[in-house]
């Protein structure tokens, strides 16, 4: 089971963006695995405690926990903040502490090798999809051609015209940061900045690829695919990580931001998990009972009108409503009876209606266990 993210850092639901940044800086030094050689439990306190502020710091994503908890981020295959490495935990922090502070705390551990960034990353790219209820009811798997930044083929995103253009940067030696020490009144400090020369890159381009003019993307189409899952709706922001705009010079892509949007469906009205429909049958129907076809999200249902039905009955057809998208809970379809009255009759028509008003059947005597209409409207909104 999976713990509550703001549980995690120690904030509350509506905590601000600083509160959480700083939160996070509290927990993460506590757990930071430099402080706890060897330690498991609390390499494992501080993973947890990384993703759940990539989570929470990004307002998107954030909103997207608040609404449908751990499952709106990580249902077949979206990325929430799961999976972080150690690399991409480090990474995270330059913004967070500052590069000098992480520098002199913990010795540098970013000037490795494995901390240089290549490229600058893609910017996330943003594409609506709408969806019909059947889509929505079942979940879809969509393979939508996108337009945007792809990786250049021509230099593999290098940006180099061949390898030979690719040279090591002087100013680092390849690592793509440069230490300095200083002095402060604190005593002697190591700091570890970004290489001014290569921009942390840790290599230069001498000559650029001509394709791409040495951006290491072009612009150009890719046909992603996307599942989605079961019970989406309108408004709701999905994010498929990695699949937006190619980085430049290697960089790492942005992420696609799908915005779900629902088809309206002819006769059927969508409220949350259920499914409303307006049913219109005859007078002599209602009289004499029925038995009639629907529409749902999933093909026709047969239901029964029993003899003697009223109009604004509402009929419950139990399950044929909407999947949650975080739960196993399914919602049902309600039928609301509407019986029509002719507006235009024969004369020999209203002759026979005028014959039948006559008749003590045909005085309203509603029954006292037929539900009144507010104990409907009530149960149509439950
Ligand atoms: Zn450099
Ligand atoms: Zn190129």
């Amino acid at each position: 089971m999976k713990r509550d993210y703001y549980e995690i850092l120690g904030v509350a639901k509506g905590a601000s963006e600083e509160e959480i940044k700083k939160s996070y800086r509290k927990v993460a030094m506590q757990y930071h695995p430099d402080r706890n050689p060897g330690d498991k439990g609390a390499e494992e306190k501080f993973k947890e405690a990384a993703e759940a502020y990539e989570v929470l710091s990004d307002s998107e994503k954030r909103a997207q926990y608040d609404r449908f908890g751990h499952a709106g981020l990580n249902n077949r295959g979206f990325n929430g903040g799961t999976g972080m490495n150690m690399d991409d935990i480090f990474s995270q922090f330059g913004d967070i502490f500052g590069e000098d502070i992480f520098g002199s705390f913990f010795g540098g551990r970013r000037g490795g090798g494995s901390s240089r960034s290549r490229g600058v990353r893609g910017s996330n790219l943003r594409i609506k999809i709408k969806l019909n209820f059947e889509e929505i009811a079942k979940g879809v798997t969509k393979n939508i051609k996108v337009k945007k930044h792809i990786v250049c083929n021509t230099c593999s995103g290098s940006g180099a015209k061949d390898k030979g253009s690719i040279q090591t940067c002087n100013t680092c030696g390849g690592s793509g940061q440069v230490r300095r020490v200083s002095n402060t009144f604190l005593g002697q400090m190591q700091t570890v900045t970004t290489c001014p020369t290569c921009n942390g890159e840790g290599s230069i381009v001498t000559a650029k690829c001509t394709s791409c003019k040495g951006e290491g993307r072009v612009f150009g189409e890719e046909t992603v695919t996307i599942e989605i899952p079961a019970g989406v709706q309108e408004g709701m922001q999905l994010s498929v990580s990695g699949r937006g705009n190619a980085g430049e010079r290697g960089g790492s892509a942005g992420d696609l931001i799908i915005l779900i949007e629902e088809e309206q469906h002819p006769e059927l009205h969508r409220d949350g998990l259920s499914v409303a429909y307006e049913l219109h049958i005859s007078f002599s129907d209602a009289v004499f009972g029925t038995q009639v076809e629907v529409p749902t999200i999933d093909g026709k249902a047969k239901i029964k009108i029993p003899p003697g039905t009223q109009s604004g009955k509402i009929f419950r057809l139990k399950g044929k409503g909407f999947p949650s998208i975080n739960s196993y809970e399914k919602g049902d379809q309600l039928i609301h009876v509407s019986v029509w009255t002719p507006q235009h009759l024969s004369t020999e028509e209203k002759a026979m209606v005028e014959k039948l008003s006559q008749s003590p059947n045909f005085q309203p005597k509603p029954d006292k266990n037929e539900r009144s209409f507010f104990d409907k409207v009530k149960e149509m909104f439950s």
